[in-house]
């Protein structure tokens, strides 16, 4: 048998071994992690939604009449009407003539992108794109060609030079690094190239946007330049599951051909319906936003002060760039002694030499938890030698 025990080892010497915390009660800011109380920076519920009262009676109101499981796939007998209802609710929010329900998004870009794409079709890809997109390519049995982060010409290069059916995949707000795509541009080029564009607004649908309704509409995008959008609902929603919306013949072509969505269980209906009611206070709360992004402005000014590498984000996604995976994971535990996690992020989720403190933040955290967060990081600066962590800021 291959020596298991000794990879892991091999990994724990790189520092790049992964583990789980125990986490026990909800999730919001306090957090009980591992039996301990920490004050949490690392969920992506961004506007606190994932423990809102009105979510969680919409859920226990909906489960006498739906009962729990979805117990059959979409295609069999598990499309109950929540569901349905919540998919013509994603397409009024996104503005778009249709949207499908998938499970996770993970499993939404898998399928959608090994439905629109195949043998012999050319997909081009951030080269920061999430991982659920990087498997999707590989899936779809497609040429995928990646172009450097963010380079419209250089993607309009290789558009050109590609004959046959093209897709454009792109995070609309990146996951790592928390700036936004080039929407606007990569929607110009594609239609100059005849190529599809699809966008996964996981990080931006609820924050971005008029009413949060993501960074296509914030671009002023429509669906005819943007034909495919997907989001995820486990994060700023605060519920779980994903959606695709874009015309309907999109959607029913991806009836017919989305394996994830085609071969899976239907997501428990009183999800839906928990989803619809999150989709409301989203739409109605523009204060959250608000207070989220003044949250932003005040952590961005005081991380610099203490002299802190920050990325071009105006996104609630505020790595803090370390370098060194072993950096990164001592002054992840530095702050975890002072009582705040922040968790450290290693290649290969982000490319080698740019480990980092992955900062996100929540419409519930206050300026004074926020405050405490500055107070343990610059408690903890000395942990990065000046002149090497300068070093790290030209990477
Ligand atoms: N796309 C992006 C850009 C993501 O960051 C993530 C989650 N980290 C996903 C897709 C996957 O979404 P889900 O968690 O719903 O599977």
């Amino acid at each position: 048998m291959r020596d298991f025990a000794h990879e892991i080892e091999q990994r724990k010497q790189a520092g790049l071994y992964r583990t789980r915390r125990l986490v026990s009660g909800p999730q919001q800011p306090e957090l009980i992690a591992d039996g301990k109380s920490l004050l949490s920076f690392c969920s992506n519920d961004y506007l606190g939604l994932a423990n809102h009262p009105r979510n969680i009676d919409a859920l226990t109101n909906a489960l006498p009449e739906t009962g729990l499981g979805g117990a059959a796939s979409h295609l069999v007998c598990g499309h109950h009407q929540s569901h349905h209802q919540l998919e013509q609710r994603l397409a009024a929010f996104t503005q778009r003539s249709a949207a499908l329900f998938f499970s996770t998004g993970y499993m939404a870009n898998l399928g959608v992108i090994s439905a629109l794409a195949g043998r012999g079709d050319t997909i081009f890809s951030d080269r920061l794109n999430h991982a659920s997109i990087i498997d999707g390519c590989i899936l779809s049995r497609a040429r995928a060609r990646r172009y450097a982060h963010g380079d419209v010409a250089a993607l309009a290069a290789m558009l050109a030079e590609t004959s046959g059916h093209k897709l454009v995949v792109t995070d609309g707000v990146f996951s790592m690094d928390g700036d936004v795509a080039p929407l606007k541009d990569l929607a110009r080029v594609c239609k100059a190239h005849d190529a599809l564009l699809v966008v996964d607004d996981a990080h931006g649908i609820g924050v971005l946007g008029p009413q949060g309704r993501g960074s296509v509409l914030a671009a002023g995008l429509s669906e005819d330049e943007v034909p495919v959008l997907i989001g995820t609902l486990g994060k700023a929603v605060g519920t779980s599951g994903a959606f695709v919306a874009g015309p309907a013949v999109l959607m029913d072509y991806l009836v017919q051909k989305a394996r994830t969505y085609i071969y899976t269980t239907a997501m428990p209906p009183a999800l839906a319906a928990a989803t619809c009611a999150s989709l409301d206070l989203i739409e109605a709360d523009d204060p959250r936003r608000q207070h989220l992004s003044e949250l932003i402005v005040h952590f961005r000014a005081g991380a610099e002060q203490l002299g802190y590498h920050l990325m071009p984000s105006q996104s609630p996604i505020q790595p803090i760039l370390v370098g060194g995976n072993q950096e990164t994971l001592a002054l992840s535990q530095a702050l975890e002694q002072q009582g705040v996690l922040v968790t450290a992020i290693r290649p290969p989720t982000v490319p080698e030499g740019q480990a980092r403190l992955r900062v996100t933040l929540s419409a519930v955290h206050s300026f004074e938890q926020v405050d405490r967060l500055l107070n343990a990081l610059a408690q903890s600066r000395a942990l990065l030698p000046g002149s090497d962590y300068q070093k790290t800021v030209a990477v």
